[in-house]
């Protein structure tokens, strides 16, 4: 048991105090009485002042040293994790049962997250296999259905140069080689979700891999009024996966024309910090509602009849490969901005284990 003499000692010693002024006092109004007498009087009085010394040391011991000695052990017990301790002067009338109550109190709602802090992470667990499995059985599937729709596509192909040109089938088949694409990609899209491949993360010129990407998505806006614009700012050698970069900012580039009805603009910068290159794409299309902000980069969550809501996802996963991020802001009726983060230090955990040059053999989404 451990003794603390401090709290005690400042208890007691003005008393004590008070009581050897009493005993001077006393010397002082007995100094006619006679000398034995006097000597008797005092070993009296000062036998009484030590009594109450040891009274109120015995009594602070019992009535506040005892409960302070109980409630560090159960603070003890709680640190190492039993959120079932709990002091028994919680009952007492006083100061120091209101403490008592208070940590118990406290002792109490801590268990209580504690549990719902499980339940929640055993229903997350629950569900992430059951999702897991779910990806396993949707990738298969993907796998099994790629080969025969790559004959079916080729088929079709052919199908449709052997047409003549006034046949009127031709647009029905136009349309089946459309469709079929379309389930390409997805099937595609599903896939790289499902099994990523090793990435090939290494430094080089940022800009360079932004611009080749907005490029190739000017040829889906030829025919539309969209201004794409691309302002690249001064970037040190950022260390990117050229292949996986192009992808997610056309991601955001596609999600960004589909979301302009009749004219509009989307604007590409890029920029630097001392810890984080950025790419942000802004688009002045619909916005996105608040209720579905909290969502868009959840897998399969999309608001388009067509879409596979994969690829925010997607690119939110290629971001954290990296080591970085993407964040967004987006007022409904406004138009939305994206913005990826790419740590400028080469994130090594991701370097060790993926120098081998991935081939993107990705269709695009749409
Ligand atoms: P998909 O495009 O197949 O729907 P995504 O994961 O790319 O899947 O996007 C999910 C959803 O996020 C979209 O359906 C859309 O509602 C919303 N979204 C994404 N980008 C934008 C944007 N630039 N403007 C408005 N909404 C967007």
């Amino acid at each position: 048991m451990r003794f603390h003499a401090g709290w005690r000692l400042k208890a007691v010693l003005p008393v004590a105090l008070i009581l050897l002024a009493g005993l001077a006092i006393f010397e002082f109004v007995t100094l006619e009485v006679e000398a034995p007498q006097r000597v008797q009087l005092l070993a009296l009085a000062a036998g009484g002042a030590l009594a109450i010394c040891a009274v109120l040391l015995v009594a602070l011991a019992v009535l506040i040293q005892r409960p302070l000695v109980e409630l560090s052990r159960r603070m003890e017990e709680v640190r190492t994790g039993d959120l079932y301790a709990h002091v028994s002067f919680s009952q007492r009338d006083d100061d120091i049962g209101s403490l008592g109550r208070d940590f118990n109190d406290m002792v109490r709602q801590l268990r209580e997250s504690r549990d719902e802090l499980q339940r929640i992470h055993q229903t997350q667990m629950s569900r992430a296999e059951h999702l897991a499995t779910l990806g396993e059985l949707a990738a298969g599937l993907a796998h099994e259905v790629r080969n025969p729709l790559a004959g079916i596509a080729g088929a079709v192909d052919i199908l449709a140069r052997e047409l003549p040109a006034s046949s009127p089938s031709r647009a029905i088949v136009g349309d089946v080689q459309q469709e079929v694409r379309r389930i390409q990609g997805t099937l595609n899209e599903l896939l790289e979700y499902a099994r990523p491949k090793p990435f090939d993360i290494r430094p080089a010129d940022l800009n360079a891999t932004v611009e080749q990407t907005v490029n190739l998505a000017r040829q889906q806006i030829t025919t539309r009024p969209i201004q794409l614009r691309f302002h690249p700012g001064s970037l040190p050698p950022v260390s990117h996966d050229r292949l996986q970069m192009q992808r997610l900012i056309l991601n955001l580039l596609l999600n960004a024309f589909q979301a302009i009805d009749g004219k509009g603009e989307v604007l590409v910068e890029t920029n630097a910090d001392g810890q984080s290159a950025r790419v942000r794409v802004r688009d002045t299309g619909r916005g996105i509602a608040p209720e579905a902000l909290a969502n868009i980069f959840r897998p399969f969550f999309t608001t388009k009849r067509q879409g596979t809501g994969l690829g925010l996802s997607l690119s939110r996963r290629i971001a954290e490969q990296h080591g970085g991020a993407i964040e967004v802001r987006s007022k409904p009726g406004e138009g939305s901005e994206f913005v990826v983060r790419l740590p400028l230090a080469a994130p090594e955990l991701q370097m060790a284990g993926v120098n081998r040059n991935g081939q993107d053999e990705s269709s695009h989404r749409r």
